[in-house]
């Protein structure tokens, strides 16, 4: 009888015992969270979710972070659901290896090693926007070269390079940046520009302040379908020069809060 119930209590213990050491160990990996963010700086990564998905950006897929103030080896993106639902409760922290620091049960994006690894290779940059904004996709699976048509692109100017993942992740990916080899290989194509297109899938742009990451992205997006527009005419187009460009980003930057207010107010208000 007595053996019987030794055999019986070690027989539940196994199972048990494991968990243990595996609740153990992930307690020693989690990373340690930078203590809680602004709640302006989480209302402005809502209603940039939310402007994205109002500005025909985003859809039900893309995503949008910031990098946590307290900490520049932490960011800010939403769980795993569309953009345009994200609330403040939805927002999590994660380290730049992409872990979670507190996912209490809350899926994360597959890609977010788009955002840790540029997090990493870019110091300038405080915000990060995936998208698979419809008008720029031509523009990473053919030779046309996306370039700066009008002065609210004008941050375009540096070149708009396209990420090649079979490059990186051989013949049979399934397109999509799910580890931190993709993502470092994909910061590597963005170098030190602010957008890179991503052939067969969408783009990624980046910004310093989380106004500017929108704001480019919406005006990739616009650019995108005007440049193709202005291709299908026929002849010759064109673009701004590199001092053109620059002058009229440099005049932008200061008016960019206008739009922005703009669109959050209107994102906020439903
Ligand atoms: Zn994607």
């Amino acid at each position: 009888m007595s053996t019987v119930t030794i055999d019986r209590r070690v027989f539940l213990c196994a199972p048990l015992a494991g968990a243990l050491v595996t609740a153990r160990a992930w307690a020693q990996t989690a990373p340690v969270s930078a203590g809680p963010a602004d709640p302006k700086l989480i209302e402005d990564l809502v209603a940039a979710n939310r402007v994205l998905a109002d500005q025909g950006v985003v859809d039900g897929y893309g995503h949008v972070s910031v990098r946590h103030p307290a900490d520049p080896q932490r960011y800010l993106m939403s769980r795993s659901i569309a953009p345009e639902m994200v609330t403040a409760g939805d927002v999590m922290e994660y380290d730049l290896d992409s872990n979670p620091v507190d996912a209490r049960g809350r899926a994360s994006y597959l890609e977010r090693f788009i955002h840790g690894e540029i997090y990493r290779a870019r110091p300038d940059v405080t915000a990060v926007v995936h998208n698979h904004s419809p008008s720029v996709i031509p523009f990473g699976v053919s030779t046309a070269p996306l370039r700066p048509l009008y002065h609210m692109s004008a941050f375009l100017w540096p070149g708009v390079p396209v990420f090649e993942i079979r490059t990186a992740g051989g013949p049979a990916t399934d397109m999509l940046i799910r580890d931190a080899s993709l993502g470092r290989a994909l910061a590597g194509s963005l170098g030190a520009g602010p957008v890179v297109l991503m052939r067969g899938h969408g783009a990624v742009v980046v910004g310093g302040s989380l106004p500017e990451a929108v704001f480019r992205s919406v005006y990739t997006e616009v650019n995108a379908r005007l440049q193709a527009q202005a291709m299908a005419l026929g002849g010759p187009v064109t673009f701004l020069d590199p001092e053109e460009a620059k002058r009229a980003q440099a005049s932008i930057a200061g008016t960019m809060g206008r739009p922005w207010e703009l669109w959050r107010k209107k994102a906020l208000a439903r």
